[in-house]
């Protein structure tokens, strides 16, 4: 078995009372978590956690650590974002180690920015984990690099979902006309429409899109299409999905290694 090298966790900073370390849990693999964010599961004494935290690494947290769902999904009650920060606080102040694991980064459309400036003006210490992002890191695990010499020189994240339930109200015939891939987070319930005003702004409907569909978890499904195609494709997929479109996409068929793994 590997031996993992104590000496370097031990070098890392550690979690201490009092404080809140924001986490980025990564996509989906376990695996993909930092190392700092290893030492904060082992130190810490209370988890608020997100829906989308693989139990793998819930279970690396002590027995005694107290694990809090603060999580939202869509159909299911959530918690409500003050609360979520209120409880933070609450808990540093009681002198607890506080860890607040998060999907994908911390600050990449997780409202990992709203928490750390509720804790900033109650004064309470924090630490910032990053984390491998989906929009990212999830394409990577269906063969997309998110930029490629020979394809693309720049890259647009994109929530599809704005804070008033719709599409978000952005200039979309400049979002169209830049040479950038386009990755979209939240995006499958507008697919057709963000299909609809980028053709109507200028992108070609042949141009290849994809969408990754629970990214880097055992149940990843990856559909590869153009955005004519988004809409149809997006009513096959999985609610938890980054679209990508973009001349990257073109990649997938030479660097799937995950599916040629499980061949
Ligand atoms: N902070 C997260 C994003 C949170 S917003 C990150 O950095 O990845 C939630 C959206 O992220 C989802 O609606 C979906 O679009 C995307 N997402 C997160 N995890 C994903 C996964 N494993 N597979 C596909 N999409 C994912």
């Amino acid at each position: 078995m590997t031996r993992l090298p104590q000496h370097f966790f031990d070098a890392l900073p550690a979690l201490e009372a009092g404080w809140v370390w924001l986490v980025g849990g990564g996509p989906g693999d376990p695996g993909l978590i930092t190392a700092l964010g290893l030492k904060a599961l082992a130190d810490a004494d209370v988890i608020l956690h997100d829906a989308l935290i693989d139990e793998r690494l819930l279970a690396l947290a002590p027995s005694a650590a107290e694990r809090i769902f603060a999580g939202k999904r869509a159909g299911v009650k959530s918690c409500k974002q003050e609360e979520i920060c209120e409880e933070l606080i609450r808990q540093a102040k009681a002198g607890k180690r506080v860890l607040r694991l998060k999907g994908g980064d911390p600050f990449v459309f997780g409202r990992g920015g709203e928490e750390a400036q509720a804790l900033a003006r109650a004064g309470v210490p924090f630490r910032i984990v990053p984390g491998i992002t989906a929009g990212i890191g999830g394409l990577a695990y269906a063969g997309i690099p998110v930029t490629h010499r020979d394809t693309n020189h720049a890259v647009t994240f994109i929530t599809g979902h704005g804070s008033d339930g719709r599409l978000p109200q952005l200039d979309w015939g400049r979002v169209a006309k830049s040479a950038s891939t386009l990755v979209f987070y939240m995006g499958r319930k507008f697919a057709g429409e963000i299909a609809d005003v980028l053709i109507g702004g200028g992108r070609n409907a042949s141009e290849p899109a994809a969408i990754v569909a629970n990214a880097a978890r055992p149940d990843q499904q990856v559909f590869i299409t153009t955005l004519g195609g988004l809409a149809a494709a997006a009513e096959k997929s999985p609610a938890l999905c980054i679209i990508v479109i973009g001349e990257n996409v073109k990649l997938a068929g030479e660097l799937n290694w995950l599916a040629r793994l499980e061949k």
